[in-house]
């Protein structure tokens, strides 16, 4: 990791300093950063993404389509000072009886993708600026078959991976889980929002049906009493 965060750090400061050139970002690795837990003024960005692994004892190789990392950010008006923390999910051998924790190796391709979605994260989240975030999606080196191996998963261990989140059984996670599972939500939301509404419409439909017979019945017991 420590070779490939050379690159992580050098393709960061390219892409920030297109947009903003006056202004300076760090960027660290943190091994302790964990998802939905910001200290006050910060944002997070989670991207899963395609990785390779190496075992350090019986050097199997092997790919994932769920290597999960995590950004937090944060942008200090008063010292024009930016700072990023990231973290990378590992993976363990699965043939080997006690295997540790890899690091996963990136593409460059992936980790310029992944970068750039960062910074338009940062351009949105930390500057306001609005525009329609799209996201950039990663490439599959080659076609994954079998389930995520959760077992040895560092991110579904610690109960932060996207398999152990409660998602439907159909969802299938991409590249652009995040745009997904916001629209996700929109929709959730709206159809919600929907159904609520069809339900107030439908409850005051039957109270309306009630005073009706009620006044029919009121009617008849009235018109044969006379
Ligand atoms: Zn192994
Ligand atoms: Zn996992």
């Amino acid at each position: 990791m420590h070779q490939d965060m050379k690159v992580w750090k050098q393709v960061f400061q390219e892409l920030i300093r297109e947009v903003k050139p006056w202004h300076t970002w760090k960027l660290t690795l943190d091994k302790s950063l964990l998802p939905n837990i910001l200290k006050p003024g910060w944002a997070q960005y989670q991207q899963w993404t395609f990785a390779r692994f190496q075992c350090s004892s019986c050097s199997r190789s092997w790919a994932s389509a769920q290597v999960q990392v995590l950004f937090h950010m944060h942008w200090s008006e008063g010292e024009s000072r930016g700072q990023v923390k990231m973290r990378v999910f590992a993976q363990r051998c699965q043939k080997c009886s006690q295997p540790s924790f890899e690091v996963p190796k990136f593409t460059e391709e992936n980790i310029s993708r992944i970068l750039n979605n960062l910074v338009l994260r940062i351009l949105k989240k930390c500057y306001r600026e609005g525009f329609t975030l799209v996201e950039i999606p990663m490439i599959k080196e080659i076609s994954l078959e079998g389930p995520h191996d959760s077992d040895n998963c560092e991110a579904c261990l610690q109960g932060f991976c996207v398999q152990t989140a409660s998602l439907p059984t159909s969802w299938s996670p991409r590249a652009n889980t995040n745009v997904q599972a916001e629209r996700r939500d929109q929709n959730c939301f709206n159809d919600c929002t929907f159904y609520s509404h069809t339900a107030q419409h439908t409850r005051s439909l039957g109270v309306s049906c009630c005073c009706l017979i009620l006044i029919i019945i009121i009617v008849i017991v009235v018109k044969t009493t006379i």
